[in-house]
This record gives structure tokens, C-alpha cells and sequence, in this order.
């Protein structure tokens, strides 16, 4: 498979049979998706999330499917201290062993106004869940990603992230910086470790997020999140193996 086509990859059945993936954010738009489908593949999913009763929803339809039996882990990205996230990755070692994906898909949209009227504290916000939380989460996890025989870690960007667009404040920056450093871990640890590291812009996509964004949209022309899954299946499972600091788009 060229490097060009996560967006149209074809998952074989079970492509991540015996993997443990984490994916922040699971209790809703793409984040829930990606939970029901990594689990469809084969993968035990560890669900993280700030809403519980949202990550249970989630747990029960995986169970009802018949895939493998995930994990609930609620932290709230904006709170969590270095030493939750120290928790959070000695429970995974305990609990699951070694780590194979890791998927930063939490996200917080803050304010769509300009720099000149953001408010501070939401600009804090939001680079705290966006950004700062990527790097305690994966700096917690990197011991435990290192045991796996491959490994994949998988940022979320945006088209703002790549181009600034006005009124789009600290959502953008967070995405520029995400898209950083993305770069710089997987300079990193190429050739010293399993892991590869990549970024991925899901486009337009039918989202909570995306309805309070564009409220005048009709949601009906956007892509659903299912539709945009290869990319993720692709870039999470053992067929991407090789590619590393690329940034891609899934539609
Ligand atoms: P969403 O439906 O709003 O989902 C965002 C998820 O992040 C929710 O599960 C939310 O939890 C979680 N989250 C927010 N703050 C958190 C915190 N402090 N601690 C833990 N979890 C937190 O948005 P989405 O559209 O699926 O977005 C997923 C990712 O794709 C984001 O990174 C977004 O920037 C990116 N993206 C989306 C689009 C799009 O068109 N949808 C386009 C480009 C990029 P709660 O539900 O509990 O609040």
C-alpha cells in the first residue's frame, strides 16, 4: 500500500486481532467510532473520557457486538495531574501488558471569536486538553508502547491545524502544535523503537463538535464517522508499519 491511502484502505477481518488500544475521548463523535470499530477488529479497547455514563454506553455496545471486553478509564485531560497519568499507565502495565496504539482523539473547540477578544482561560483550556495532555498521556505511555513488539500513536489534526484560519483561536494553534509534535516523536523514535507516530485529519465529519462549528450546516452532506475509519484502522494496525511522521487526511 502506497502512503497515500490510509483513506482507502480495506481492513482485513480481525487486522487488529490481539492489540491494546487506548483512545482518549471514546465517549462520543469519532472517538466512540473509533472504540466500536477497533474493537470490531479484534483490539481490547481501553476507553478513556470525562463522562461516564457516556464511556459505559460505549463499553455495552461493544460487549453487546460480541467484540473483546474493553476497559472504562474516566480522567478529566484538562485536571489530570503528571501523576494521574503515571496512574493511568501502571494500571495499563498491570492490567493489559504491553501497549499497541495509542489514539489522541479528545478535543476542545473553545471560542470561535478572534485573538483580540479570545478569553484567556479558555485559551488555556483548550490548549490544555488539546495539547499538553497529548504530551503527559504519551510520555506516561512510551515505557509501556516500548514492550510492544509494534506500536502505533496516532494525533488528531485539522485543516486548521495545517493552515490558520481567522476566528478559529487556540482550536488552530493546539492543532499546529499537535502536528509538531507529532514530528518531533517520531523523529524520536524512529529506529530505536516499534513505534511509529503519525497524524490524521479527519475532515469534515458528522460530530457533536462539528454541529457546534457550523450550526447552520446541514449535517446530512457531511461524512459520518464510519466513513472515515479506514484511515484510523489503517494507521492504528499492523499494515501501517513503516510509515512514520506523516500527517494524512481520512476523507
Ligand atoms: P466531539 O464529538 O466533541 O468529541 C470530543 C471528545 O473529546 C468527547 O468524547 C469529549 O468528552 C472529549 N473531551 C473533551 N474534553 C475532554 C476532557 N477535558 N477530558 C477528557 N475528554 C474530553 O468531537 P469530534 O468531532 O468527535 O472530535 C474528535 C477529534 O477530531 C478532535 O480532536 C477534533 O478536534 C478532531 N476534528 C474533528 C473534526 C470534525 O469535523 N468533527 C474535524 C477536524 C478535526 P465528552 O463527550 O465527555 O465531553
Amino acid at each position: 500500500m502506497s502512503t497515500e491511502e490510509p483513506k482507502s484502505y480495506q481492513p482485513p477481518k480481525q487486522c487488529l486481532q490481539d492489540r491494546v488500544i487506548l483512545i482518549t475521548g471514546a465517549g462520543s463523535g469519532i472517538g466512540r467510532t473509533a472504540a466500536l470499530s477497533c474493537a470490531a477488529q479484534g483490539a481490547t479497547v481501553i476507553l478513556l473520557g470525562r463522562t461516564v455514563e457516556k464511556l459505559e454506553a460505549v463499553y455495552d455496545e461493544i460487549e453487546q457486538a460480541g467484540s473483546p471486553t474493553p476497559a472504562i478509564y474516566p480522567l478529566c485531560l484538562e485536571g489530570a495531574s503528571e501523576q494521574d497519568y503515571q496512574t493511568l499507565a501502571t494500571t495499563v502495565e498491570q492490567e493489559f501488558g504491553p501497549l499497541h496504539g495509542l489514539l489522541h482523539n479528545a478535543g476542545l473547540l473553545g471560542q470561535r471569536t478572534t485573538i483580540a477578544n479570545y478569553q484567556a482561560q479558555i485559551w488555556q483550556q483548550v490548549m490544555q486538553v488539546n495539547l499538553n495532555a497529548q504530551f503527559l498521556l504519551t510520555k506516561s505511555l512510551l515505557p509501556v508502547m516500548k514492550t510492544a513488539d509494534d506500536a502505533a500513536i496516532l494525533f488528531t489534526s485539522s485543516g486548521v491545524g495545517r493552515q490558520g484560519r481567522p476566528f478559529w483561536g487556540a482550536y488552530a494553534v493546539s492543532k499546529f502544535a499537535t502536528e509538531g509534535l507529532a514530528q518531533v516523536l517520531a523523529g524520536e523514535l524512529d529506529e530505536v523503537s516499534n513505534i511509529r507516530v503519525n497524524c490524521l485529519n479527519p475532515g469534515a465529519t458528522r460530530t457533536p463538535m462539528r454541529a457546534v462549528a457550523y450550526p447552520a450546516e446541514d449535517p446530512g452532506t457531511l461524512f459520518s464517522p464510519e466513513q472515515i475509519m479506514p484511515a484510523y484502522l489503517y494507521l492504528l494496525g499492523p499494515d501501517s508499519k513503516g510509515i512514520s511522521g506523516q500527517s494524512f487526511d481520512a476523507q
